[in-house]
């Protein structure tokens, strides 16, 4: 932090992407600043602190639920609305996040803009087929939250553009989903393991299944292939299994190289297999 020259506070999205992409300066955005304080480059010397921009809000929109980038997993964890939407899974995951200091300063913003394997909205928010929209120089797109994580995506987040929003569509307000990470000791973060899992229930079939593991890269992955088992069938005990034997295969042939994967392996299988278990026993 020693070469920092400036510091701006934009209270507008135009005003801020313009300082960022200022030429004269080497700019980062700062948001709730819980990843800058520990990771912050001496090479930078212009703080855009994005706070101010106003980006704090959840709100329901053509029927989609938005949530403005710079909530902080306290305001997710307490609202009204992720409280409703999609069994409250936002909500739990928010409350998971380590400690209430960290949950009242960390934005979803933040949290999904650099992607670490222990973050829980990469995962959540893939799982849930969220959009995400990016203000940026010339203009403003909305992309798939996958999008974002694919190599060939053309932003840097926090250098060259601000995610301003995450949209989750309609289709998610009624159906099932989980948030789950379990780690061996509470302070073990190289133990960690997490899953976001979400499906829709029509006459007893899974609709749209979305299976996702995260923590065990720093971006998350989807397991289609235990996906296309589930999906448009009854989560009979047979299916079950068949799900999880695809689930294990998917994960194996991925060949991740994560410090203790086989147990994230094994306790992934095991949230994946109680969800199911959980969806199956209260649909008989
Ligand atoms: C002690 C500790 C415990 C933690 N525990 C957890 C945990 O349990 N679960 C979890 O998920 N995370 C955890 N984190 C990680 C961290 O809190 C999150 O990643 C946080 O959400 C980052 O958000 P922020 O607003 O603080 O980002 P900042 O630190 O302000 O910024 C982080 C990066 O993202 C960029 N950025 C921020 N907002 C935007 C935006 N709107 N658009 C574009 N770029 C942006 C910045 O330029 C910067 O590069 C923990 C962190 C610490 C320090």
């Amino acid at each position: 932090m020693k070469n920092l020259k400036y510091y701006c506070a934009p209270k507008t999205i135009e005003d801020a992407v313009k300082l960022l992409c200022d030429k004269k300066c080497k700019s980062i955005a700062v948001a709730g600043g819980t990843l800058i304080a520990k990771s912050l480059g001496d090479w930078v010397d212009k703080y855009v602190d994005i706070r101010y921009l106003p980006l704090k809000y959840i709100k329901v929109s053509g029927g989609e639920l938005i949530i403005g980038a710079l909530c902080a997993f306290d305001e997710i964890d307490n609202n009204p609305l992720a409280k409703k939407w999609a069994s409250g899974v936002l909500s739990k995951a928010a409350a998971k996040c380590s400690s209430q200091l960290i949950r009242n300063m960390a934005t979803i913003g933040g949290n999904i803009a650099k992607p670490h394997s222990f973050n829980i909205f990469p995962a959540l928010l893939f799982a849930l087929d969220a959009k995400v929209k990016v203000a940026f120089l010339k203009g403003v797109k909305t992309y798939q939250v996958e999008e974002i994580y694919n190599k060939n995506f053309p932003h840097k987040f926090g250098f060259d553009s601000i995610i301003t929003e995450i949209i989750i569509p309609s289709y998610i307000k009624n159906c099932a989903a989980s948030y789950e990470k379990f780690s061996k000791t509470q302070s073990c973060w190289e133990s960690y393991a997490s899953c976001a899992f979400s499906l829709s229930l029509k006459k007893g079939k899974a609709e749209k299944p979305r299976i996702i593991v995260g923590a065990l890269s720093p971006k998350p992955i989807r397991l289609e292939a235990a996906e296309g088992i589930i999906s448009n069938k009854q989560l009979s005990p047979k299916i079950i299994e068949e799900a999880m034997e695809a689930f294990i295969g998917n994960l194996d042939i991925l060949k991740l190289s994560a410090i203790n994967i086989s147990f994230k392996k094994e306790i992934a299988g095991a949230m994946f297999k109680r969800f199911l278990t959980g969806i199956s026993e209260r649909n008989i």
